[in-house]
């Protein structure tokens, strides 16, 4: 057992209290230890000690030394990688080399990119105005950060490197369900010698804890990553306050394959992006939309790629399919398939109820349905477990409007031969993020979305935007070298 801690101004807090949950594991049903509830007065005297941090101390340390703040991190997290992947595997159940390579895999190479991306100057010409003059791109202030479970590395990795580059001091409230993972950084960021106060962690609910913090009135921005429910609260909290706010909310991504593509390949690869972390990411590629042409033999291959995927203990280097993260997200998918079967949906594999031969853990089954329509609830509502949903187009037009047919707009995918239609395609999908024939975004290239997948974008330079204002300076010549 072990229980995750609030970090305070420098200190650790690991007496409970009288308010504290439960952390599950997801694959046993037992429980991992406590974590303690943050009340609203506790996140109340950190906000504040945050705020004179910030304009005593932390707003007149220079970059360069904030940096070498990240640099050290970066050591310490490959120090620890093993260990920290443990954490995480025990605590949302990811599959252990999934949780190496990826989870704190691609935190890593993201605090780098903030790095590198932070490397240039804050204070440069305004060249389109003159050459007198100037902006500088200077911290906002507090932080509020608010982030979810399913990439409990990741997703704190992308705000809090953001935050620290840009020369903010930082609030942060993870989710409940990752307390000790976030206790697992909090550790490392202390043991990188940052200085008291300017990064906080105080553990608790959504309700209670999250929304003390988001409507603190001494907050100077907050950033959100989670389900679009709870974002528009805390928008509407943030816009109560006047201040600027980035939401990185829910997905229900299409994956488009047109006629022309590598039919087995693309089918791979879609359904491995819709399964991998047991369908629990926002950008998951959940509804395949296929030309008319290749649908049965997709059907056929996406069959035979979700037999491939393994259930089962995640410590066990064979397991490629975790559980999902909890009983009520248990609950929730098998409501989802159900739905599912009751308005018709063609059940290709998988269904309701556990995996043969699983008989404890959150697991769901590995789930295709086909000729999906948009009155159906499983197209218009992120399921967020290993379920594929896919259906058949007639054209571009119709594959364009079945794309853009859900009130999500996170990132889409594109299969095909034809760069030219791709071009064509990419630039009616209503998204934040449209990657063609599997090629990855580029490191620091923006990750956001619009409509219900909300606003703002993370990544690089356009992560550190999002916690600095920008000042217009004339009339006093050069920037300082
Ligand atoms: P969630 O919205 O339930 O919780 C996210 C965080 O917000 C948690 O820390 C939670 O305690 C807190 N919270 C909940 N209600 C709150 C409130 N009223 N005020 C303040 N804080 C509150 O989401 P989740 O289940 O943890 O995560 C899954 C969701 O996150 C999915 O919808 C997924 O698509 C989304 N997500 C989006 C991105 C992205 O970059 N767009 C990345 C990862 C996850």
């Amino acid at each position: 057992m072990q229980n995750a801690a609030h970090y305070y101004n420098g200190t650790f807090e690991n007496d409970l209290g009288d308010n504290f949950g439960r952390i599950v594991n997801p694959s046993t049903e037992k429980m991992l230890g406590y974590f303690p509830c943050g009340l609203p007065s506790l996140i109340d005297r950190t906000v504040i000690n945050a705020r004179n941090v910030f304009e005593q101390s932390w707003k007149f340390v220079l970059c360069k030394e904030r940096l070498g703040y990240l640099e050290r991190l970066v050591g310490l997290i490959e120090e620890h990688r093993d260990e920290f992947a443990n954490v995480i595997s025990l605590e949302m159940g990811s599959p252990l080399e999934f949780s190496k390579s990826s989870q704190v895999g691609t935190a890593l190479n993201h605090l780098r990119t903030t790095i590198r991306a932070a490397n240039q100057p804050f204070d440069m010409h305004n060249s389109t105005v003159s050459l007198e003059g100037r902006i500088r791109f200077e911290p906002l202030g507090v932080a509020g950060i608010i982030t979810p479970w399913n990439w409990p590395l990741n997703q704190v990795i992308l705000k809090v490197a953001a935050a620290i580059a840009a020369g903010c001091t930082i609030v942060h409230k993870p989710s409940e369900m990752t307390a000790l993972s976030s206790t697992f950084l909090a550790r490392l960021i202390h043991e990188s010698g940052l200085p008291a106060g300017v990064y906080n962690c105080i553990h608790g609910s959504g309700s209670q804890t999250g929304a003390a913090l988001a409507n603190h009135t001494e907050l100077s921005v907050v950033s959100f990553t989670g389900s679009t429910n709870a974002g528009r609260k805390i928008a509407i909290a943030a816009a109560g306050n006047l201040i600027p706010s980035v939401m990185e909310l829910g997905g229900k991504s299409p994956n488009l394959l047109f006629e022309d593509c590598d039919v087995f390949l693309a089918v791979k690869q879609g359904v491995a992006h819709a399964f991998r972390n047991a369908g629990q990411s926002c950008n998951a590629a959940s509804r395949m939309l296929v030309g008319r042409q290749i649908y049965d033999d997709s059907i056929m291959a996406a069959k035979l790629e979700a037999a491939a995927f393994l259930p089962g203990d995640p410590l066990d280097r064979d397991t490629t399919l975790g559980p999902v993260i909890s009983k009520t997200q248990f609950d929730r998918v098998q409501n989802l398939i159900q739905s599912g079967i009751d308005d018709g949906a063609r059940l290709v594999c998988g269904g309701l109820g556990m995996p043969d031969g699983i008989s404890e853990g959150y697991f769901v089954r590995p789930t295709i349905f086909a000729d999906v329509t948009p009155a159906m609830r499983i197209w218009q509502e992120e399921i967020f477990g290993p379920v594929l949903t896919m259906t058949a187009f007639n054209n571009p037009d119709h594959a364009i409007e079945l794309a853009n047919n859900t009130a999500y707009g996170l990132s889409a995918y594109i299969q095909t031969a034809d760069r030219r239609q791709a071009e064509i395609v990419s630039r009616q999908l209503d998204v934040g993020m449209v990657q063609v024939n599997g090629t990855s975004r580029a490191a620091g290239a923006p990750f956001g979305g619009v409509k219900h997948s909300g606003y703002g974008r993370e990544g690089g330079l356009w992560g550190i935007r999002g916690f600095q204002s920008v000042k217009s300076i004339s009339g006093v010549g050069v920037p300082p070298s």
